[in-house]
């Protein structure tokens, strides 16, 4: 699905230059649950953010589906994240003033999908995920494992290939980050799709079917996981 050949990304600030990424090759297959593990400042938020076409690389390529997404224009860029990528975040990103079918809904609504065939769906992915009777709930009153669920029903409402989750777990008791990983684990192996975590979290780690260790923009260890 994803193919990075010598990716680089460079910052610069006040005439030093700090090497985020150093030349990262990975390929990542559909049906993977993958994590990024390793210190902080090792290029982990850089990768995520170049898998998800948030950053360009300076040099290098970036391939998804057999296309070159490394070097897209912003808008470009823009309708990639909309239609091939479902983001989670730590702190679940919901919009408080919407119940959650809505904010289940929001990413197919701003893509122009009607009313009532994205409502029917954002219901059935909050049904997959345990909340069914919750989709009129608005954000304060659910539960942070409730919020990341409702995180993910919507990461999937566009039918995404690819699950970028940075951190998903790092707001949630170990019981209810177990439920987030089984979920995810469920979305990598039902088919075409991977996912890729960013975690600091070794149990959250051991959890996925493979495990990937950065330090100082490099890939230092590419293992399976004992869950593969
Ligand atoms: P991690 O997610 O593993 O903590 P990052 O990918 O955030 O690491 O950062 C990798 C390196 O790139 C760090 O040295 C960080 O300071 C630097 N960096 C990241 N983002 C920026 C930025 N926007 N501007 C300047 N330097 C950055």
């Amino acid at each position: 699905m994803l193919e990075l050949t010598d990716v680089v990304r460079e910052y610069r600030i006040g005439g030093q230059t700090v090497r985020a990424l150093d030349g990262v090759s990975l390929r990542v297959e559909a049906g993977r649950f993958l994590s990024v593990v390793g210190p902080s400042g090792a290029g982990k938020s850089t990768l995520l953010h170049m898998l998800g076409a948030l950053d360009s690389p300076g040099s290098g390529s970036i391939r998804f589906l057999g296309r070159e997404i490394g070097h897209l224009s912003e808008n470009q860029q823009a309708a990639f994240r909309r239609n091939q990528v479902g983001f989670v975040f730590q702190f679940f990103n919901l919009l408080p003033t919407l119940s959650a079918w809505e904010n289940v809904a929001v990413p197919a609504l701003l893509d122009g999908i009607g009313m009532r065939k994205t409502r029917t769906r954002a219901i059935e992915l909050l049904e997959s995920v345990g909340l069914g009777d919750r989709v009129r709930h608005r954000p304060s009153e659910l539960s942070g494992g409730q919020m990341q669920r409702v995180a993910l029903a919507r990461a999937l409402i566009m039918d995404p290939p690819l699950i970028l989750a940075d951190e998903p777990t790092g707001n949630l008791d170990s019981h209810t980050g177990t439920t987030i990983l089984e979920l995810l684990a469920g979305i990598a192996h039902s088919g075409d799709r991977a996912v890729v975590m960013v975690t600091h979290n070794p149990a959250a780690a051991a959890a996925t079917d493979r495990l990937i260790t950065m330090r100082d923009g490099r890939i230092d260890a590419d293992e399976q996981t004992a869950a593969s």
